[in-house]
């Protein structure tokens, strides 16, 4: 098998070739045809997260170990099974899930994988991923059936399409016309737009510091419009038709999370998703007076993969605009990801795909 893998921080990946593994147990190994390209890869790429005044988290303290084969975004079809893998066929077509975790604790066991507190096994940060010919995925549990879907857009619902929908279900139940201020209008951003839409959603507020973006927002659906400028807060708030019930902020940096916040009504919830980095100061009273809510999101568990799935086979959730490269052009669409030259989403294909 050949991978494009981190051999340093940083630093341009290397095509790597290696003996293509032989499942064990009830491992599955899959031909990999499609892996998208996430933004969180750059962040892994330079090695860690800014953490504002706390310095910085890195990645190998969290247990990355080099050379890395990065890409958690995979589609492919089962090449061979181990002795004990179960419910999958050679020659079927899936969507990996990726966020896979130790596997042994009761958070595993209830399907959060995504929300291990042991070292997780996640393919592309902590195993070897997508950039490659080929990828040994833990258990077939792991595998969700393409079934209709293009391959190329159900390679992104494993990161950025179960991001957006846990995000989504963590503002709780909402009246379909209560508007959801999505700060960050990139892909995420336009993901967010369809995914609301797909669950019914009415009033969509879109924030974004770029006119271009916004409009792309529009297009996709988004029912306002806001210019991040000098007083964003105020304008989300006359878009809202008054302060914010429901903000889910993609980008989540230190200017972003402060307008985000200023936004918020009296029990109002902010989801914190993206990983721009950073800090935010909170004035204590305000969150007792005004009831709010501050949480995070990560990613998504396997349940909100199936549950992206079933919405787009039942045509519910528009396909985000994807272009594809060769897998070998990885490195080339990493860096024009970091020089911000990417619109839309970049997906990497096999050859033969
Ligand atoms: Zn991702
Ligand atoms: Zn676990």
């Amino acid at each position: 098998m050949r991978s494009w893998s981190v051999v340093e921080v940083g630093q341009p990946l290397q095509a790597l070739d290696s003996p293509t593994p032989e499942p064990q147990g009830a491992e599955v190994l899959i031909e990999i045809t499609h892996c998208g390209v996430c933004h969180s890869d750059l962040h892994i790429w330079e090695g860690g997260y800014d953490l504002g005044s706390r310095g910085r988290l890195s990645m190998r303290d969290r247990g990355m170990v080099l050379p890395l084969t990065m890409g958690h975004e995979i589609a492919g079809r089962v090449a061979a099974l181990g002795p004990d893998a179960k419910g999958v066929a050679v020659g079927e077509a899936k969507v990996v899930f990726p966020w896979i975790g130790c596997g042994r604790c009761e958070r595993c066991a209830s399907g959060e994988d995504n929300m291990c507190p042991n070292q997780p096994r996640t393919l592309g940060i902590y195993r070897s991923g997508g950039y490659a010919t080929h990828v040994l995925v833990p258990d077939a549990k792991y595998l969700v059936p393409l079934e209709g879907i293009e391959a190329a857009v159900a390679a992104t619902y494993a990161c950025s399409g179960i991001t957006v929908h846990a995000a989504i279900r963590k503002l709780g139940e909402l009246p379909p016309d209560r508007p959801v201020v999505l700060v960050g209008a990139g892909g995420l951003g336009l993901n967010a737009i369809h995914m609301l839409r797909a669950l019914g959603h009415r009033r969509i507020v879109s924030v974004d510091i770029s006119a271009e973006k916004l409009e792309a927002a529009k297009a996709a659906g988004a029912t306002e419009t806001v210019l991040a400028g000098e007083d964003a807060t105020a304008a989300i708030v006359a878009a809202c038709g008054g302060p914010a019930m429901a903000v889910i902020d993609l980008v989540n940096g230190s200017a972003t999370a402060r307008f985000a916040f200023d936004a918020l009504g009296k029990g109002g919830t902010l989801v914190q998703v993206g990983l721009f980095g950073g800090e935010m100061t909170v004035p204590l009273p305000l969150m007792a007076i005004r009831a709010l809510t501050i949480r995070g999101s990560y990613v998504g568990s396997l349940a909100d993969l199936k549950a992206v799935m079933a919405l787009a086979r039942e045509g519910k959730l528009a396909a985000l605009p994807v272009s594809t490269e060769p897998m070998e052009k990885a490195n080339a669409v990493l860096e024009r990801l970091r020089d911000g030259k990417v619109t839309g989403r970049v997906v990497l294909r096999a050859e033969a795909a």
